[in-house]
């Protein structure tokens, strides 16, 4: 069923858990976890990459998706991810998202707020909620690079209030020592310094982003710390590629060549999200 991302990721958070997001390349993907969401009566985030979203099928995906989502027994929100392009925005509202996350972390801090001030002015016109992110988590998040932590790009605390009411932002991405893609090296988030972000945040939920490669240790204090929101990529993605691979050699070895790849898909995708949930559940 339809959601509101802010609402949801604070209900779950007044419960002790986070809610992920989990990177749609297609329809495969979203329906396994919107299944998993719905067999443990938990709210899920697809997350539409502005690569997918700004391609000439972009906009069909996300129409895609929030028929899924529109039919889950469960909160489903369809949120266009790091959308740096006003076009792209503007395509993915239309298509049909529930949420964005307008991203202006390249810029300076008051250029990110006007930024994102401004596509809040159109997005809540059309009710869609409007995540930001102050500083910069390196990396890639269509790839999966090896990302060393840059702690030059990590969130100031200092500049989270002014920020969040200059911007409007109801959701704030933050970078804490995550990266995107494949941790290079042993993860080492910055927990004081997410401690003096969430004291400056008040109300608005965090977000942590590049949740693939972190300890389960890890992502079962995330809720706690005040991170309401996990994206997850890379993990879901080098799943179901592995699980592609795997089983298309073992099918060559045994001179077979029927394969469902549908089933391939959902069970790599299935394993990722019901793991995910779980553990940020705190189980
Ligand atoms: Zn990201």
């Amino acid at each position: 069923m339809k959601a509101a991302l802010d609402e949801i990721v604070k209900q779950r958070l007044s419960a002790g858990a986070a809610v992920p997001g989990f990177t749609c390349y297609g329809a495969d993907t979203a329906l396994a976890v919107v299944e998993t969401a719905e067999h443990l009566r938990v709210p899920v985030i697809l997350l539409v990459a502005p690569s997918t979203a700004g391609a000439d099928n972009g906009p069909r995906l996300i129409r895609t998706l929030r028929s899924i989502a529109d039919d889950a027994a469960v909160p489903v929100c369809v949120q266009l991810d790091h959308a740096k392009d006003e076009d792209v925005i503007r395509r993915g509202i239309d298509a049909g998202v529930d949420a964005v996350l307008a991203d202006g972390s390249h810029l300076a801090p008051e250029h990110n707020a006007q930024f994102v001030h401004h596509v809040k002015e159109f997005a809540a016109a059309a009710g869609v909620v409007v995540e930001a992110e102050l500083g910069s988590v390196p990396g890639a998040e269509d790839r999966s690079t090896d990302a060393a932590i840059d702690t030059s790009g990590k969130t100031d605390p200092d500049t989270v209030g002014e920020f969040l009411e200059a911007s409007g932002a109801q959701l704030l991405a933050c970078g804490v020592g995550n990266v995107h893609g494949r941790y290079r090296g042993k993860p080492d988030l910055d927990w004081p310094r997410l401690a003096a972000i969430r004291a400056q945040a008040g109300e608005v939920p965090l977000v942590l982003h590049g949740a693939s490669g972190l300890p389960t240790s890890d992502l079962q204090v995330l809720a706690a710390a005040g991170v309401g929101k996990v994206n997850v990529n890379t993990e879901l993605r080098t799943a179901m590629l592995a699980a592609i691979e795997h089983n298309i050699l073992a099918c060559r070895s045994a001179g077979e060549d029927m394969l469902s790849l549908t089933d391939l898909v959902a069970k790599a995708a299935t394993g990722v999200t019901r793991d995910v949930l779980t553990t940020l559940a705190g189980e």
